[in-house]
């Protein structure tokens, strides 16, 4: 049965599959939209419809009380850990709990890619001033000893050379092959 959830509000039409941008924000575009990128803009129906981005549990402990933190992305990819014991009182209209929050500066995406030494995934990493860098997904911060942790492999990217990446959260979530 479809539910109500699957059907466009502007057209009536079905919505296509969930599908994911680089920043790890989900989408469902309406099956009668596509995008076209000789024109930059979306032809047919422009619906989109963005889920919720669920917070995930950390292994962090919050500095403030001691609970798990969660790390929280905004509709904008802006990356925050918060603690899991904080809350908004709608009606009040002000924190409730704990209210440690720590804004991450810089992103990081998943990428398709394996590292060359250790083989586990890579990911895309990028600073506040918008430098790049590829790194290994296991490679972290020991924050007591100051050291790094995990693989060590890191690669730089050349300004342009991650020009192709470039806009993709406006792409459609998938084309059709050049080929018939
Ligand atoms: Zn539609
Ligand atoms: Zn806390
Ligand atoms: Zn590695």
């Amino acid at each position: 049965m479809p539910d109500t959830n699957d059907i466009c509000p502007k057209c009536g039409s079905s919505l296509s599959e969930v599908s994911q941008t680089p920043t790890g924000r989900k989408l469902r575009r309406c099956s009668q939209g596509s995008w076209n990128p000789e024109t930059k803009k979306t032809e047919g129906c422009p619906y989109v419809l963005w889920l919720p981005i669920e917070p995930t549990p950390l292994d962090e402990k919050c500095p403030k009380c001691s609970s798990p933190l969660l790390l929280q992305v905004t509709r904008y990819g802006k990356k925050m850990k918060k603690c899991s014991k904080g809350g908004w009182d709608k009606e009040k209209r002000q924190p409730t709990g704990c209210d440690y929050v720590e804004w991450i500066s810089g992103t990081t995406e998943r990428l398709d890619e394996k590292c060359p030494d250790c083989g586990e995934n890579l990911v895309l990493y990028t600073t506040n001033s918008g430098k790049k860098m590829k790194k290994c997904s296991t490679s972290g911060w020991d924050k007591e000893k100051r050291l790094a942790t995990g693989c060590k492999y890191v690669y730089w990217l050349k300004s342009g050379e991650d020009r192709a990446a470039t806009g993709e959260e406006f792409l459609p979530p998938s084309k059709p092959s050049a080929t018939d």
